[in-house]
C-alpha cells in the first residue's frame, strides 16, 4: 500500500523454474529427465548432484493458473499502485517460452491461455472495479488510460510489430527507424513506435493476437526469426487517485498513478552460444548473444544488494536499454522481475547453462 515517495531504488527479482511435460514424442523416445526438482523446497537438482535453489520450482503438471497466481498476480496489483514490472521467459527453444507468455493465438481452451491474456483480463477488470468504485464515491475521476505497444528486437534492431511495413527481417532499410531513448520524464521510450490505446480486453487480445500473427508470418520469410529475436508486449497504465489523506493537510490531494509492464518472450536461449557460423548467421549469433549476455548481468547485479552501487550495463544492448525503467533505473519507485525460465530435460548441458543462467537472477 505505500508508495515510496523518496522514489528509493528497490528492485527485486524473482526467478521461476518451471519445467514442462514430455511431448508424445518425447515420451516415445523413452526421453529420461537430467533432473530432480523439489517443489517444498524449490531446489532443482541435477544429475551429477549440483542444486540450484530458486523463488518458485514449477513442476509440469502445474498448470497455467497456478502460474499466474503464483508469480504474476500481485506484479499486476502491484502496477495499480504505481509499481512498474517485468516478466521475462527465458529458456532454449521448445522450452514453452510462448506456452507460458502467452500469444493469445491458440486458446480454445482457456484453461491453456499463458500469463498474458490473463494478464489483461486482470488488469481491464482492476480497471473497471476503480471506475465503478470512484463513481460509488461520486468521485468524478477520469477513466483508466490503458495502451499498448509491441516490438521485437532482431540482430540489434527494432521492429514495430503494429507496422506491418516494417517487419522485412531481410531489409535494413529500417534499422535506425526505432531509437530507445529517455523523455524528459526520465521514461524509457522507443521513436516512431505505434501506441494503440485501448479500452477493452477483447481489444487488447486482439491487438496481441495481431502483432503474434505479423511475427510469425514475417519469420517464415527467414527461417526462424522468432526463436533468435526478443518479442516484447509492453502494457501502460495511467489513472488519477486520491493520495491516500493518512496525513495529508490537503486531503482530495489527486496524483497520477502510471506503471508500465514489459511481458518478454526472449530469444532460445541456444542461440547465447551460436559460434563457429559464418556470415548472416554469425552477426545473429553476436547480437543475440549480446543481449541475452547483457541481460543475465544487469539482473545479476539488480539481485545482488552487495552489488548495489556497481554500475549497471544497461546501455550494452538494446534489450535492457528498453527493460531499463522497468527492471532498475531512477524513476519508479519499485520494480519486480518474475523471472520464469523453462526448460526441456534432454539436453544436460543445456540445461546446466540454463539453471546458471537463472541462478544469477537471485
Ligand atoms: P518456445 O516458445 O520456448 O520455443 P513453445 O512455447 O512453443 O516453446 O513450446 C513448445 C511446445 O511445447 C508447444 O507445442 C507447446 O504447446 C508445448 N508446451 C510447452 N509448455 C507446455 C506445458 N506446460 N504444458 C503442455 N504443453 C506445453
Ligand atoms: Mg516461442
Amino acid at each position: 500500500e505505500t508508495v515510496n515517495t523518496n522514489k528509493e531504488i528497490a528492485s527485486c527479482v524473482k526467478a521461476a523454474v518451471r519445467i514442462r511435460p514430455l511431448s508424445k514424442n518425447e515420451e516415445c523416445d523413452l526421453c529420461q529427465t537430467c533432473v530432480d526438482a523439489q517443489c517444498s523446497t524449490n531446489e532443482i537438482i541435477l544429475a551429477n548432484s549440483t542444486a540450484f535453489t530458486f523463488d518458485h520450482v514449477f513442476l509440469p503438471e502445474t498448470t497455467q493458473d497456478d502460474v499466474y497466481r503464483e508469480c504474476v498476480y500481485d506484479m499486476i496489483e502491484g502496477c495499480f499502485q504505481g509499481y512498474s514490472a517485468s516478466i521475462l521467459a527465458y529458456g532454449q527453444t521448445g522450452s514453452g517460452k510462448t506456452f507460458t507468455m502467452g500469444s493469445g493465438v491458440e486458446y480454445n481452451d482457456p484453461a491453456k491461455e499463458g500469463i498474458l491474456p490473463r494478464a489483461i483480463m486482470h488488469i481491464f477488470q482492476r480497471c473497471a472495479n476503480y471506475e465503478r468504485e470512484a463513481e460509488s464515491k461520486g468521485i468524478a475521476m477520469p477513466k483508466c488510460v490503458v495502451s499498448c505497444q509491441f516490438i521485437e528486437i532482431y540482430n540489434e534492431n527494432i521492429y514495430d510489430l503494429f507496422n506491418k511495413e516494417n517487419i522485412d527481417f531481410r531489409s535494413q532499410k529500417n534499422s535506425d527507424k526505432h531509437v530507445v531513448f529517455e523523455n524528459s520524464n526520465g521514461e524509457i521510450a522507443v521513436t516512431n513506435i505505434t501506441t494503440r490505446f485501448v479500452t477493452t480486453a477483447q481489444e487488447t487480445l486482439e491487438c496481441l493476437r495481431e502483432g503474434a500473427l505479423s511475427r510469425t508470418t514475417a519469420s517464415t520469410r527467414m527461417n526462424s526469426v522468432s526463436s533468435r529475436s526478443h518479442a516484447i508486449f509492453t502494457v501502460n497504465l495511467q489513472f488519477e487517485r486520491v493520495v491516500p489523506s493518512v496525513s495529508t493537510t490537503n486531503p482530495g490531494l489527486r496524483e497520477q498513478i502510471r506503471a508500465k509492464i514489459h511481458f518478454v518472450d526472449l530469444a532460445g536461449s541456444e542461440s547465447l552460444k551460436r559460434t563457429g557460423a559464418t556470415g548472416q548467421r554469425a552477426k545473429e549469433g553476436i547480437s543475440i548473444n549480446s543481449g541475452l549476455l547483457v541481460l543475465g548481468n544487469v539482473i545479476s547485479i539488480l539481485g545482488d544488494p552487495l552489488k548495489k552501487a556497481a554500475h549497471v550495463p544497461y546501455r550494452d544492448s538494446k534489450l535492457t536499454r528498453l527493460l531499463q525503467d522497468s527492471l532498475g533505473g531512477n524513476r519508479s519507485v519499485f520494480k519486480e522481475v518474475v523471472f520464469i525460465q523453462e526448460r526441456m530435460d534432454r539436453d544436460f548441458s543445456e540445461t546446466k547453462s540454463t539453471l546458471n543462467y537463472a541462478q544469477r537472477a537471485r
